[in-house]
């Protein structure tokens, strides 16, 4: 595992476009080909690999520099909610490995990023998840994730400090010099469900060693903005991640709909990176048409 030039490619990438962009929405694209809610969206990586593989070259071709892969409810926390637990490491190593195929089919230079997402539970003492299971749990999935192929391993939609922390212990527990990029969910007021404000996100994730940091989903593009901001302000030489869902969530017929066209999307780019973001892109909502917006706004302005 060559991780150290890993970050070297990452850092270069960085410097050579000055800011990344990464994919868009999986979720949602995978519901309108048919995955019916409730669903495990991994099992596609598998049983549906053409639908998840199509989803992601649009995005390659979108010109999104970071891909991730479709593992966010990858952990075997999530997946033994399915009865899939003792498919997790062959569900995350198909995700990573199809993802890398799709990326040298287009002859592209992007990179893969291995998404891990929360384990849905509630960290001790005000939950039954122990540290120690919580870390144990997150290096299971990480070991498919680098196994299949991963350039980098990509944490999001956090609300827990404890959880953040075991998830990149669980990483490097696994291989100790891979890029690992964080991202909390500010969805409650400005904080995280847990609380966590932007500032205290930041400087925990930087003590963990991340090679970057931010936000992601959240309650639209105003507040993914404020978040940043004050991301900024507090570590001013951080690597920031704004990764926003097309707009504040609203329910229709009990089911969410995002409202931000690509235009939107475009100006949250270029308004994340004057607030001190270098990768920005999209969440839930955000399709191709989104990211192919935000890459041209990008290299425009
Ligand atoms: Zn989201």
């Amino acid at each position: 595992m060559k991780a150290t030039n890993n970050v070297n490619r990452l850092q270069g990438m960085l410097e050579k476009h000055s800011t990344l962009l990464t994919d868009g929405a999986m979720g949602t694209m995978l519901f309108e080909a048919g995955l019916e809610f409730g669903d495990p969206p991994e099992l596609w990586n598998i049983e549906r690999a053409d639908v998840v593989n199509s989803i992601q070259s649009a995005y390659v071709q979108a010109g999104a520099h970071l891909l991730l892969t479709n593992t966010f409810g990858g952990s075997s926390f999530r997946l033994r909610q399915h009865g899939l637990q003792d498919r997790q490491y062959e569900l995350n190593r198909f995700g990573a490995a199809n993802l890398k195929n799709t990326i040298e089919s287009l002859d592209s230079t992007s990179l893969v990023a291995g998404d891990i997402g929360p384990s849905g539970e509630i960290m001790a003492p005000l939950g039954d998840l122990e540290f120690d299971e919580a870390v144990a749990g997150f290096a299971e999935q990480c070991d498919g994730l680098i196994e299949g192929g991963v350039d980098l391993i990509w944490i999001e939609t956090l609300s827990s400090m404890e959880e953040m922390e075991a998830a990149v212990l669980g990483v490097k527990q696994i291989n100790s010099d891979i890029p690992i990029i964080t991202c909390m969910s500010f969805d409650t007021h400005g904080r995280t469900m847990m609380g966590i404000t932007p500032e205290d996100a930041i400087s925990k994730m930087l003590d963990l060693g991340v090679f970057a940091g931010g936000g992601n989903c959240g309650s639209g593009i105003a507040e993914m903005l404020e978040v940043i901001e004050r991301m900024h302000a507090a570590a001013p030489d951080a690597v920031l991640v704004a990764k926003s869902n097309a707009g504040v969530p609203e329910l229709e017929d009990g089911k969410a709909v995002y409202r931000a066209d690509p235009e939107a999307m475009a100006d949250f780019a270029i308004a994340a990176r004057a607030r001190g973001a270098s990768i920005v892109g999209g969440c839930c909502g955000t399709r191709p048409q989104h990211i192919r917006a935000m890459g041209a706004a990008l290299r425009r302005t």
